[in-house]
Parts: C-alpha cells; sequence; structure tokens
C-alpha cells in the first residue's frame, strides 16, 4: 500500500465548513447596522432585496441557518396535522430534527424518485393528493422540493421538469416551499438565472453559509404577505439578530461569488473521474457532490480520514463536497490518498 501524500487534511465532509477570507471579514467589519428587530438594518435589507430581486420574489428574510428558514416556510404554510409532501431522503424530511411535525405540526409523506435520482414525478403529486377523502382524511396542503438534492448527490432539476412540478402541486390546491439551500448550484450548472428555479414557488429557502462561504444565514424567499407573517416566526423562534448587518455583510460578499460554484462543480468531476480510474464506483456528480457507494460508509469514511480525507457517512454510502477552500491540487491530492482497489477496505467491485 502507497503512503498517502503529506499535508492536511482534505476536508470534503461539506461545503459548510468553508472559511470566510479576508475580503468578508473587511466587509463585516465595516457593515452599515441597525436594530433589525426594533425598526431594520441597512445592510441586511439590501441583501434581502437582492435576494428577491434575484429569486423574482415580492420580498425576502434573512434566517440565520436553512433549517429555521425551512422551519418558518413550513409553520406559514401549514396548520397543525395538515401533510406536506417532499422527494424522499429530502434534508426536511431526514436531517432537521423532525421540527415539521413537532414545530410545524406537518405529517410527512416521502414522495419516490420516480423521475430520477432525488426527482418525483408530477404524477406522484397527483396520487398523492386525497381528494374528497372523508372527514377524518389528512389535507394535504404543501409540497416541499429540494433543488439540489442533498441526499440524491447534489441532482439538478431544470426549470422545465420544475415548472410541471409546481403546476401539479398547484392543481391539485397545494402550495410549494422549495429548499435551496444549494439552489445556486443548480442554476451554475444549469447556465440559468435562480430566479428560473424559483417560479411558481410560494417560498424559497437559499443558504449563503454553504458553496458561496458566508459564516452564517440563509435567507427566506416569497410573496409580501408571506415575508410579513415568516418576519413573526422568525421572532418566535428566536432567529432575530440586532445588529445583523454584520453577518449580512458576508452574505453580500457571498453573492459575488455565485459564478465560482462551476470551479467545485469541475473539481468534483475530477475527483469523480479520478476514483473511477482508481476503480471506484462512484456516481457522476452534476454538481459539487460525489456518492461513493459503498457496503460499510463508517468503516471507509474512518479508513480515509486516517489517509487524510474528511468525508461524511450517509445511508446511500461516502459523501464528499467540493467547495472554495478545497483546491483543484486538494483533489489530486485526495484521489492519491484513496487506498487502490485492492486494498479497498470496503465497497463494491465496479
Ligand atoms: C444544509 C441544508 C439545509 C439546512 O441548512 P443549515 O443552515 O445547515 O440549517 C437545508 N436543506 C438542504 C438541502 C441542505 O443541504
Amino acid at each position: 500500500m502507497t503512503s498517502p501524500p503529506a499535508g492536511p487534511p482534505v476536508d470534503l465532509r461539506s461545503d459548510t465548513v468553508t472559511r470566510p477570507d479576508a475580503r468578508m471579514r473587511e466587509a463585516m467589519a465595516r457593515a452599515e447596522v441597525g436594530d433589525d428587530v426594533l425598526d431594520g438594518d441597512p445592510t441586511m435589507r439590501a441583501l434581502e432585496e437582492e435576494i428577491a430581486r434575484l429569486l423574482g420574489t415580492e420580498d425576502a428574510l434573512w434566517v440565520p441557518s436553512g433549517s429555521m428558514g425551512n422551519l418558518i416556510a413550513l409553520c406559514v404554510h401549514l396548520e397543525r396535522g395538515d401533510r406536506f409532501l417532499a422527494p424522499d431522503r429530502a434534508h426536511i424530511l431526514d436531517h432537521e430534527v423532525g421540527t415539521a411535525a413537532w414545530l410545524a405540526g406537518g405529517m410527512p409523506r416521502a414522495l419516490p424518485w420516480t423521475a430520477g435520482p432525488g426527482a418525483p414525478s408530477p404524477s406522484d403529486i397527483t396520487r398523492a393528493v386525497a381528494h374528497g377523502g372523508p372527514y377524518f382524511a389528512l389535507r394535504d396542503r404543501l409540497l416541499c422540493l429540494e433543488n439540489t438534492h442533498n441526499a440524491a448527490g447534489g441532482t439538478v432539476t431544470a426549470p422545465r421538469e420544475h415548472r410541471r412540478l409546481t403546476d401539479a402541486a398547484h392543481d391539485a390546491g397545494l402550495l410549494v416551499h422549495l429548499d435551496g439551500a444549494r439552489l445556486w448550484n443548480a442554476a451554475v450548472a444549469l447556465g440559468v438565472p435562480p430566479a428560473d428555479l424559483a417560479e411558481g414557488a410560494d417560498s424559497v429557502q437559499v443558504c449563503l453559509s454553504k458553496g458561496l462561504g458566508a459564516p452564517v444565514g440563509s435567507v427566506l424567499a416569497g410573496g409580501t404577505e408571506f415575508v410579513r407573517e415568516a418576519r413573526r416566526v422568525r421572532k418566535m423562534l428566536g432567529g432575530g439578530v440586532r445588529q445583523g448587518g454584520i453577518l449580512a455583510a458576508a452574505g453580500l460578499v457571498a453573492l459575488e461569488r455565485v459564478e465560482r460554484l462551476a470551479e467545485d462543480h469541475d473539481h468534483a468531476r475530477l475527483l469523480a473521474a479520478g476514483l473511477a480510474e482508481r476503480g471506484w464506483e462512484t456516481t457522476t456528480p452534476q454538481t459539487n457532490i460525489v456518492m461513493l457507494p459503498v457496503d460499510d460508509p463508517r468503516h471507509t469514511v474512518a479508513v480515509l480520514a486516517a489517509r487524510g480525507v474528511l468525508t461524511v457517512p450517509t445511508d446511500a454510502g461516502v459523501r464528499m463536497i467540493t467547495h472554495c477552500d478545497v483546491s483543484r491540487h486538494d483533489v489530486l491530492r485526495a484521489v492519491e490518498s484513496f487506498p487502490p482497489p485492492g486494498a479497498r477496505p470496503a465497497g463494491r467491485r465496479p
């Protein structure tokens, strides 16, 4: 077995591990601020207006995290006991501590991936909605979409499919929330404006703290009425921040970095190709996520960590995410660090 190349670990656990650089920290230090809970913060407002413009919505609201953004949307859209639909293994179903149920009162229903990894089809939505059931039937209120779909491996929904899904939902009497934690990645991968992927959604959550590199913050966008209610729920959850301009300033710098996500996508392809060359079976990345289907993800993650490559186990295998703090050189170093096929500790043979 060759020894892994020396150097600091290559951190592919998530694009949330990115650290703000000097320019971002400087913008934060110099941000004009107010009291956003009392009567507004100018930098916060500038960020919210810019995101509303980019997503083509009437208004937008800064929130501390993507999870809180999703939760606020569900609290606004759902009443206790209402059902919401979401693609199987959506973040909102599996990775938000069940807040959709215990805080927003929603009963989840997972939709199958009929139209490809992470993607339900319009007829799945139509079929799932129980029309004219007895009085004890659940009321279907909301469809939650996820673009890109994280657990499916950063898969992209194109505007046409997105539109067909939102149309099917609206025809069935549902509202639509879009978990766009990585909507920027989808937009860059498809070469379309983010607004094309938000069209028809009644609310959209986008993250600034993933591939765009801000230390904190998401934005929840939608119509004027929706955002007014969302602001009340944010306060209820303790998510109002006073001199938030310091955080919003990082978000404004993050927005300048949307186009550079293309580099992360290149790196993900480079990583997948390199691993395939070494005999590993990987998914073909559509954005910045590479999935390695292995039989024993925890063991593989531990072996890789010992060789200086940090990854995370999922129920489908080992997940690796490229981001702005991982260079081309780091990707090549990570590939070199993988045990060769013969010495592979776990995993299926191609
Ligand atoms: C990361 C993520 C979130 C939640 O964002 P946090 O800021 O970590 O709370 C929501 N949805 C998806 C798809 C994500 O990947």
